[in-house]
């Protein structure tokens, strides 16, 4: 039997024992990683069962015909795009028995404790500070832009470990209880007045040795899992034909004749057809995936998914003139999720102006393709071999 039909048969013999109709949702979810179908490329016993991630769109088609739950990724995106790929990557056994199958069914949400005030963009200069106390890690410092951190039940944090080495050298990556009591969660709001993100304190919060991710002083490399993995859950969704920004503007268009102008109809065709590029290039992206990590290529998707998503949502405000302007709930909501379509134009407008800050900026982003990629020159970096502790801040 091939491996696509034992998994439809595997899928069916789900269906069967909990069909989605009479069954709770969680249940079903629970069941469906017990029986290796939540992520089949993940290995046995942790939801998968060791195949090509390819194979993962038979399950979900017989799953969705079938008319059962799904996990509610868009909710839990940190916890499947980051946290989980760098668990499996970095974690212990126990690590990953503990911590993957309630991050994959949404029962525990993750947040990403990694920018600070003084380190984002140049994030390896990060200062919250992790000694070791016994069996026990204490960890000080602050956490800014921290998406989510306010329905979170665990974060992926990096802090520094050894103040004496250069900054690359002397972080470490840990697992963090976000209900200890010396975690402190504070909203930001942000230009659209919602506040998805928050400021998060840190005082004396203690996290078991066994909570750690990797080596003592690697925490860096363990980081570039997490942040390429990012850029390809942020860029890379896999999306139908006109389903990510350029669906409502194409929609609008069609239904509203009397907006209609020549040089906007140049544009929207366009970016009409760079937004089908951008998305096949994220299915290409998704069968290289297929053989293994993503490299730094996910800088790339990311950085047109930024671009775009502006100018689109530039181009809808101008189609819709006036009304396009018309944004004015400016309730402090907190968000459980980023809902580009649902909204109207104006939100989505604000919305995308952090998608060329967040996951990395695009100026940032540009530097990797060129290095990276392209393998440009590198840029100057005068502060490699200076100990965390002598660098200007
Ligand atoms: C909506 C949103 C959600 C976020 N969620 C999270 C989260 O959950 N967890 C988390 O840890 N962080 C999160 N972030 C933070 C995000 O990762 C940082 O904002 C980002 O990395 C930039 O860092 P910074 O804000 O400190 O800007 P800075 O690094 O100070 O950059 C300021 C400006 O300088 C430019 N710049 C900096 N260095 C260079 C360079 N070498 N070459 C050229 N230009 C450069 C930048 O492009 C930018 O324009 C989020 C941000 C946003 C907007």
């Amino acid at each position: 039997m091939t491996d696509a039909a034992e998994l439809r048969r595997r899928t069916e013999e789900l269906l069967a024992a909990h069909p989605p109709a009479a069954t709770e949702r969680l249940d079903f979810l629970r069941a469906r990683f017990d029986a290796g179908l939540a992520w089949v490329h993940f290995p046995e016993g942790l939801g998968g069962l060791g195949l090509p991630r390819s194979l993962q769109a038979v399950v979900d088609a017989e799953l969705e015909a079938a008319g059962a739950p799904d996990n509610d990724p868009r909710r839990i995106g940190i916890g499947l795009g980051m946290a989980a790929p760098t668990i499996l990557q970095y974690g212990t056994e126990e690590q990953k028995r503990r911590f993957l199958r309630p991050l994959w069914t949404g029962e525990e949400v993750w947040c990403q404790l990694f920018s600070e005030p003084g380190a984002g963009s140049d994030l390896a200069a990060l200062g919250t500070r992790a000694v070791r106390e016994g069996e026990d890690w204490v960890v000080n410092g602050q956490k800014v832009w921290t998406s989510s951190a306010h329905l979170a039940r665990w974060a992926i944090l990096i802090a520094r470990t050894d103040p004496d080495v250069p900054k690359h050298r002397g972080i470490t990556y840990f697992v963090c209880d976000m209900t200890d009591p010396g975690v402190e969660v504070r909203p930001l709001r942000q230009i659209t007045g919602e506040a998805e993100f928050n400021e998060v304190f840190l005082t004396d919060v203690r996290i078991p040795d066994a909570h750690r991710l990797g080596e003592v002083g690697d925490g860096w490399r363990v980081a570039q899992t997490t942040l390429n993995n990012e850029r390809v859950a942020i860029g890379g969704m896999r999306l139908p034909r006109e389903g990510g920004m350029i669906g409502p503007v194409s929609k609008t268009w069609r239904d509203r004749p009397e907006l209609r102008t020549h040089d906007l109809h140049q544009r929207l065709l366009k970016l009409w057809v760079d937004a089908e590029v951008a998305r096949l290039t994220g299915e290409r992206l998704r069968q290289q995936l297929v053989a293994g990590q993503p490299g730094p290529e996910g800088a790339g998707m990311k950085l047109a998914f930024a671009r775009l998503n502006q100018e689109i949502s530039g181009l809808e405000v101008e189609l819709r003139g006036e009304e396009g302007l018309l944004y004015d709930d400016w309730t402090m909501r907190r968000p459980e999720l980023v809902d580009f379509t649902g909204r109207d134009a104006g939100y989505r407008y604000l919305r995308s102006k952090g998608n060329s800050i967040e996951g990395g900026t695009s100026e940032v982003l540009l530097n990797i393709v060129a290095e990276r990629v392209l393998g440009l020159p590198a840029e100057p970096r005068t502060d490699k071999d200076v100990a965390w502790k002598d660098l200007a801040r």
